[in-house]
């Protein structure tokens, strides 16, 4: 979620963090899990997420990307995955006929938000309520870290808050690019290192992030 939008007209106005107590809930629209669907191509993955889905589900980028689970698209002229929305039916293709998600478990952390967005600001990390997005709510009071439900959510925070800035800068960096080498480049290095490359299971995700990113800023600063 970008700074520059009007909280007041796409959430209820408040900032929240983890340990907050907020109106959420879900009864699975009866079955129908509304906001696995239609939401084309704006659920991108993050590095956390693929570690997920690699180590969790087996589930490597060449696997996801060949079965046409997830595709790429330029999200500010950075190439990022995303899951694959069905043209056709609109729904996400880790959704069950029975209305289930076939990966919970591992599903990104765009979905564990819904309907909560994150919220940047300087250097802190929000959460919003978003009020248009979910057509079925229920409104029993939840805290925000059991709603996400990840383990160590401090460093998941970390992670996001350093990722979010990292994405930022490689998308300042690939628009004032003069020449499409430096494009290139940024591009190919970007996604080898933090979706192509498979996280391994035997490490915990947060130190094998910050190596890529690591290497990912050496290879930056040289080219
Ligand atoms: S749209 Fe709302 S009620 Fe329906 S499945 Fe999603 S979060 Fe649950
Ligand atoms: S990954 Fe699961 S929770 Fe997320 S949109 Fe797909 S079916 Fe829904």
């Amino acid at each position: 979620m970008e700074h520059k939008v009007n909280l007041n007209e796409i959430s209820d106005g408040k900032l929240y963090t983890k340990n907050d107590m907020v109106k959420l809930g879900c009864d699975g629209c009866a079955g129908k899990s509304s906001c696995c669907r239609f939401a084309e191509d704006t659920i991108t993955l993050d590095p956390y997420d693929m570690y997920l889905l690699n180590t969790g589900e087996g589930l490597s980028f060449d696997l996801l990307y060949s079965r046409e689970l997830i595709a790429l698209a330029p999200v500010k002229g950075l190439l990022l995955p995303h899951l694959n929305f069905s043209k056709e039916t609109g729904t996400c293709p880790f959704l069950e006929t029975d209305g289930l998600c076939r990966i919970h478990g591992n599903r990104p952390g765009l979905c564990r938000l819904f309907p909560l967005a994150r919220y940047f600001a300087e250097d802190k990390l929000y959460y919003i309520l978003q009020i248009h997005e979910c057509p079925n709510p229920v409104t029993p009071k939840v805290k925000i870290k059991n709603w996400l439900g990840i383990p160590n959510l401090e460093q998941y925070e970390a992670f996001l808050k350093s990722w979010h800035t990292l994405v930022s800068v490689v998308q300042e960096k690939i628009t004032a690019a003069t020449d499409n080498q430096t494009i290139n480049t940024v591009t190919t290095v970007f996604l080898k290192l933090f979706y192509l490359t498979p996280y391994g299971k035997e490490d915990e995700f947060y130190p094998q992030f910050k190596e890529r990113q690591k290497a990912f800023l050496n290879t930056c600063n040289n080219s």
